[in-house]
């Protein structure tokens, strides 16, 4: 039993019940929400709480909203969402990929600082606490930054025990690296989720990851490059693998986001990740979960991956 912050206040890791663990309610920029809202579409509370109830209504309980800073975190929003949806929502600290100018002065120590307070005392001006550590790298590597934000946030979860799920870039084994940073930091990789890994079928890769004692979040639904079905054979891959207990499909899903411009000058009634997954945070129970059944995984399986895994994650 573990007691977890969601933006509601805490909950016991027992009750999560079925939870996608990477998904977003809104992704923008930091601030973007406060300063230039419209850029979001109209009445984007009202939607993103129908988008709640609609996933609610379907049996997800719990979601992990990997909404960082820079990605625009909004803590009064998830508030609002999660209290008209019934959706627990639960929100993460630490960093994505932006690197604004800052981030070439801070130090590891200093950020690890702020994230412990996200965690234990609230975002700043709110009593809504985090409850996951997020750190992020992608094709260029762990840069100079993103290095800093990794160790910040290693040692910000040796300080408080929340797990980390960690953005990697699997085509270009990002993870080894990333692995590697959390190995001189201390970190118990048993608490560490590397993301994004079925943006490749390279399961010797993954097998690797898994073999460090790391869950794996095989989290991006529909996807691109990888086509769905063969982001679920890889998945059910792992499974006959014996690695089951420590894999998390999810989506990767975006509620909110900014509608682009169009060519001939109106506004997109729509933003682009929609019109990519009309599903939304449905196409797992729609889709995936289909798929896995017919190629042979049971209800025990299902009840693994969406209700036992994220539970064991916030309890290693
Ligand atoms: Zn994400």
């Amino acid at each position: 039993m573990a007691t977890i912050n969601s933006v509601l206040g805490e909950i016991d890791s027992k009750d999560l019940g079925f939870t996608l663990m990477h998904e977003h309610v809104m992704v923008a920029a930091s601030g973007l929400s406060t300063h230039y809202p419209d850029l979001l579409g109209p009445n984007r509370e009202q939607r993103a709480i129908e988008c709640l109830k609609t996933a609610k209504a379907h049996g997800i309980d719990t979601m992990l909203d990997a909404t960082t800073f820079d990605l625009g975190r909004d803590p009064a929003l998830l508030k609002n969402v999660a209290e008209a949806s019934g959706m627990n929502l639960i929100n993460v600290t630490g960093w994505w990929l932006d690197v604004p100018r800052f981030m070439h002065g801070v130090g590891a120590n200093q950020m690890a600082d702020e994230f412990i307070k996200d965690l234990t005392e609230g975002f700043r001006g709110t009593n809504i606490k985090a409850g996951m550590l997020k750190c992020a790298a992608d094709f260029e590597g762990v840069t100079a930054p993103l290095e800093t934000m990794a160790r910040a946030v290693a040692r910000a979860h040796l300080q408080t025990g929340v797990p980390i799920m960690v953005h990697s870039y699997p085509t270009g084994h990002v993870a080894r690296r990333q692995i590697a940073i959390f190995k001189e930091e201390g970190v118990d990789l048993g608490k560490v989720k590397i993301d994004h890994s079925n943006d490749t079928t390279d399961t010797e890769y993954l097998q690797w990851i898994l073999d460090q004692g790391c869950f794996l979040g095989l989290d991006r639904y529909p996807g691109r490059l990888v086509s769905p079905h063969m982001r679920t054979v890889t998945l059910k891959r792992l499974m006959d693998m014996g690695y089951g207990e420590r894999l998390c499909p999810s989506h990767d899903c975006i509620c909110l986001h900014v509608h682009n411009e169009q060519p001939d000058g109106s506004i997109a009634e729509q933003h682009d990740f929609h019109k990519s997954n009309p599903d939304q945070y449905l196409f797992m129970h729609r889709h995936v979960i289909p798929e896995l059944q017919q190629l042979g995984a049971t209800d025990r399986d299902i009840e693994m991956l969406f209700v036992d895994n994220p539970r064991r994650l916030f309890e290693a």
